[in-house]
């Protein structure tokens, strides 16, 4: 295999805070929780803990599926936690967060994949933190979309994120057990039940995709419904993942951006360190306002 290529000078670590950051730091530990955050790595975390966002990740940390982009261990998961949802609301409470993003492994070993979880962590979090805003990042639910929805639609997130993470042409190779268009259903499924909650979707650069195969994707999640948007760049988490086909500059990005926006997505996150919940506070504050 020919070496990695040399990250450019736009991808660095960034400091990750100071005293009150190390304080939330401890309080997640002392719980027995994930952030994704923490676990990732990610460049964004002292800003985002200074605003009063984070991500968990529930329903533990092995998951079914093996996408070859991604970190995440996988194998047989451990039963469902009945007291984890009590325990992220208490967790954010001591935290004294603002907006919280919850996203899961692939449970695909559960007969609703996980969803009726998702909907207890997000009564819980209400109940013990009113005024919070909560979006949840799921999977695709493949073969329960029908049932995942009906039990989400039950208890609606404030924003229902679902990653389409690369273009179609690319799925065999980094989706492997998910399905393009079933992503799309699932999003556009949710907007139908859910008309007032915003959908939002986002996309990793560099598997390989094009920048044509980019927009007419883009096309796609506005005819699916899809408001908001995130679009990052893919840093590979070790040789043994997928390789950076591409690293886009900042300039390319915010190019890619307004071409999102002209396509009418109402928020638009893009730039070489943008995750999933990058700035999920303003795009969600804004929402909530309108
Ligand atoms: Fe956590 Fe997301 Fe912020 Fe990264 S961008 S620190 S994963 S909330
Ligand atoms: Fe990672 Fe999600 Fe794929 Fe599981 S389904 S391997 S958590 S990207």
């Amino acid at each position: 295999p020919s070496a990695p290529m040399r990250k450019p000078s736009w991808i660095r670590a960034r400091p990750q805070g100071g005293a009150e950051v190390q304080r939330l730091k401890r309080v997640v530990r002392e719980q027995g929780l994930n952030t994704v955050c923490e676990e990732a790595n990610c460049p964004n975390l002292g800003e985002c803990f200074n605003n009063g966002t984070a991500t968990f990740m529930i329903l533990g940390d092995i998951c079914t599926r093996r996408c070859p982009f991604c970190d995440v261990a996988h194998g047989k998961p451990r039963p469902v936690d009945p007291e984890e949802p009590a325990r992220l609301a208490e967790t954010v409470r001591a935290m004294g967060l603002k907006y919280v993003v919850i996203t899961s492994v692939d449970r695909d070993d559960l007969r609703d994949g996980g969803a009726q979880h998702f909907a207890d962590v997000i009564r819980a979090l209400r109940e013990a933190n009113p005024g919070l805003i909560v979006e949840i990042l799921t999977p695709d639910f493949r073969g329960r979309v029908e049932k995942a929805i009906d039990i989400l639609s039950a208890e609606p997130p404030d924003v229902f994120n679902h990653n389409l993470e690369t273009v179609p042409e690319l799925y065999r190779a980094a989706r492997p057990g998910a399905s393009y268009q079933g992503s799309l259903d699932l999003l556009a499924e949710m907007k139908r039940r859910c008309p007032d909650v915003p959908t939002k979707s986002g996309l990793m650069l560099g598997l390989g995709e094009t920048d044509e195969q980019l927009l007419s994707e883009l096309a796609d999640m506005r005819a699916h419904g899809v408001d908001m948007l995130t679009l990052g760049q893919y840093l590979q988490p070790s040789v043994h993942h997928l390789p950076v086909k591409r690293f886009v500059s900042p300039e390319h990005f915010a190019d890619l951006g307004r071409q999102a926006e002209a396509l009418g997505f109402t928020h638009v996150a893009a730039g070489p360190m943008v995750r999933s919940s990058y700035h999920a506070d303003q795009g969600g504050f804004d929402v909530l306002k309108k």
